[in-house]
């Protein structure tokens, strides 16, 4: 986003890669050292990145948090934590990239019309994004309509796109679902034929995997409705 808010006036780089897991990162020297030359420095925040304070401060750079203003539902099992997947939706990316704007204006102001424009255009484009996804959305058969994923990342793209949303466990950190939530995923999968289900590809799948294996005996034969993983 900032990238493409920033276009050709400022370079982007990424502290961690993309497939990395980033709620448990731990920035290495040469990340601190990158970040020292930096001028500005984005972080996600809601906790997303916990090792984001102690970075900042051993690189002694400004930042921005680019989930500023976004209104935001707790992390099911934490109340009053607040569910820090925001940018996973495209209304709530929209707020991100006018919050990333004027981080880049107050650093560049001669560009600040560039970065506006940059960004009005990326938020059309988001908009587009949004109503393909409900168009294709609403075609599926409306029980079907529910998103299983091992971590309860999806919780504002599922609202967008008007999914159910269910999950394993609530974050990353966690990683083990217990008895009674692989009873549940299995119970939805079963009662609502779900046709496909997710997992990250930085956690282990071996309890989705579970869930498929015990779902698939149940309507192989009956129907094409076995999950695909
Ligand atoms: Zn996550």
């Amino acid at each position: 986003m900032a990238r493409v808010v920033g276009g050709e006036h400022v370079t982007v780089e990424s502290v961690t890669r993309p497939g990395a897991e980033i709620h448990d990162y731990e920035p290495t020297l040469t990340d601190v050292g990158k970040a020292s030359g930096a001028q500005l420095v984005l972080d996600n925040g809601l906790g997303l990145e916990g090792w984001l304070g102690q970075f900042v401060a051993s690189a002694n750079v400004p930042h921005a948090v680019v989930s500023e203003g976004v209104p935001t539902v707790d992390i099911a099992d934490q109340p009053g934590t607040p569910n820090p997947h925001t940018w996973m939706s495209p209304t709530n990316g929209q707020r991100y990239v006018d919050t990333i704007a004027t981080a880049l204006s107050d650093l560049d102001p001669e560009h600040a019309a560039q970065f506006r424009e940059n960004g009005d255009r990326y938020k059309e484009q988001l908009d587009e994004v949004r109503t393909d996804l409900r168009e294709r959305l609403d075609r599926v058969p409306a029980n079907q309509r529910a998103l299983l994923t091992c971590e309860g990342a999806f919780s504002y793209f599922a609202r967008d796109a008007g999914l159910s949303e269910h999950y394993l466990w609530p974050v990353n950190s966690e990683q083990e679902a217990g008895p009674q939530e692989l009873r549940s995923a299995i119970d939805t999968v079963r009662q609502n034929h779900v046709p496909a289900v997710f997992c990250e590809s930085t956690v282990s799948d071996r309890q989705m995997q579970q869930v498929v294996e015990a779902t698939a005996e149940v309507v192989r034969g009956s129907s094409d409705h076995s999950p695909r993983f």
